[in-house]
């Protein structure tokens, strides 16, 4: 649908990163734009001196009677459910009620989409995938829930050869017609359930990334997750999967597989061999999301040569399995992003053993011992920190010595001074970080910065 704006009203609810884009969009179209949120201008900081600039009309606390339904179109926000009461009179008056990522499509339809969901992994395969399209040569935007808001892409639709595309739950609850020409759905385990009212309903938000897909578009999906298997089913595309194992879990018709074998992995339908030796995408977790990335890329039309060089040259994302230095054979990696401890589960797996493991932080109530078994015999000192030091001194004692450090700064000292030729030191939290971090990226950041000064 060709999407003309000019002079009409448009609401934009909810002013988060893709929200302010997606009016900068509008603005652009020339469209006559009221912005909706809980904030008001003084706490919208900066944000409020270029809408105002932009000549948009702020409206904060609650909604005036009658606006939503007065609107030609309403955009909102992925933090903001579109189950929300106010929308409801506006959706019955017939008023179309978009995400930011639809908005951001109608004027990028001609560009192919290449979209990543799923519940652990999107970053990561998004900007792998986008490094091996962008070495294919094609001029590649990458971002989405991700990174740069989609509506950057769309204020230079002709700039883009391929559209990469991360692609969250709330996201996909708001496209209409957004098409992926390739759509991969990496794994599917609870998450935001206080957002959804089951895990089916998460799932099922979740396949609405294969929504409008058609003849010439395809399918990646993770073939060792049941739950991603059953609603594969849904897909009208071909369907290709990847697997660790290289035995499809459940009934599924499948185009193609992706299998993990030593030091790399092959595409059975192309007869093609990948080596992964890369650092940044060690542990089986990272083959996944990067069969994911090489199905999407070589299906996509990259030659095999760019997708073999990307593999090797991409350079991981921070605070994901991030080396940070070698020093004196002992290896310092920040995996601050690892905030439970199913992402902990990941990171040991990565990794042989001769692992000290620096923990804790503002605990999400989970128990630790799954941590606990899987470092059995990997990990030779747990070093603590933060809130739920004691608890996770309680879950490893008779397992591994526990180090009571209580901040980053002592722990990174002591492992300065346990640490042998050969081991790790591995930051894996298992915890959020704001009982003494601004956030996971601070945490990471601080480590780092230690860790350099040794
Ligand atoms: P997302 O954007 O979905 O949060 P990231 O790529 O940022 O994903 O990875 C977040 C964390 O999820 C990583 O630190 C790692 O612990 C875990 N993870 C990454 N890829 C996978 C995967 N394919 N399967 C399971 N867990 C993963």
């Amino acid at each position: 649908m060709e999407l003309s704006l000019s002079g009409q009203k448009v609401l934009v609810f909810g002013l988060a990163k893709s929200g302010v884009a997606a009016i900068r969009l509008l603005c652009a179209h020339g469209a006559q734009v009221t912005a909706l949120d809980e904030r008001d201008a003084a706490a919208l900081g900066a944000v409020a001196g270029e809408l105002q600039a932009l000549g948009v009309t702020l409206v904060h606390g609650p909604v005036p009677p009658g606006l939503l339904e007065s609107q030609r179109l309403i955009v909102v926000s992925p933090g903001v459910p579109l189950a929300r009461p106010e929308l409801r009179a506006a959706r019955e008056a017939g008023v179309p009620i978009w995400g930011e990522i639809e908005l951001a499509w109608r004027f990028l339809a001609k560009v192919p989409l290449f979209g990543i969901t799923g519940t652990n992994g999107k970053s990561t395969t998004t900007a792998l995938t986008g490094e091996l399209f962008a070495r294919g040569g094609g001029r590649t935007f990458v971002g989405g829930n991700l990174g740069r808001p989609f509506s950057e892409a769309a204020l230079t639709p002709d700039g883009w050869d391929a559209l990469v595309v991360e692609l969250s739950s709330f996201q996909l609850e708001g496209i209409q017609g957004m098409r992926a020409r390739g759509a991969a759905l990496l794994n599917l385990t609870p998450d935001h359930i206080d957002r959804y009212e089951s895990h089916a309903a998460y799932g099922q938000a979740k396949t609405r990334i294969f929504l409008n897909q058609a003849a010439g578009d395809f399918a990646v999906v993770n073939v060792d997750d049941p739950d991603v298997v059953a609603l594969a089913r849904q897909a009208k595309a071909p369907v290709y999967g990847f697997s660790v194992t290289g035995k499809p879990v459940g009934a599924l018709a499948l185009a193609g597989l992706a299998v993990a074998q030593q030091g790399g992995f092959r595409l059975d339908f192309l007869g093609e061999a990948y080596t992964l030796t890369n650092r940044a995408l060690r542990g089986a977790h990272n083959a996944q999301n990067a069969m994911a990335a090489t199905l999407l890329a070589r299906l996509g039309g990259v030659p095999r040569e760019a997708v073999q060089a990307g593999l090797e040259g991409y350079p991981g994302l921070p605070h994901r399995l991030e080396s940070v230095r070698v020093l004196d054979g002992v290896e310092w990696v920040n995996d601050s992003k690892a905030t439970n401890v199913d992402s902990v589960l990941v990171a040991l797996r990565a990794f042989p053993g001769n692992l000290l493991l620096i923990a804790g932080g503002k605990g999400k109530g989970a128990p630790y011992q799954p941590m606990v078994d899987e470092g059995r015999g990997k990990v030779t000192a747990v070093l603590t920190i933060g809130q739920d030091a004691e608890l996770l001194a309680a879950a490893y004692q008779g397992v591994a010595p526990v180090h009571a450090c209580g901040t980053l700064d002592v722990a990174v000292r002591r492992a300065r001074e346990l640490a042998r030729q050969g081991d790790t030191v591995l930051l894996s939290p298992a915890c959020a970080s704001y009982d003494q971090f601004k956030n996971f990226e601070d945490r990471g950041e601080t480590f780092k910065r230690l860790v350099k000064a040794l």
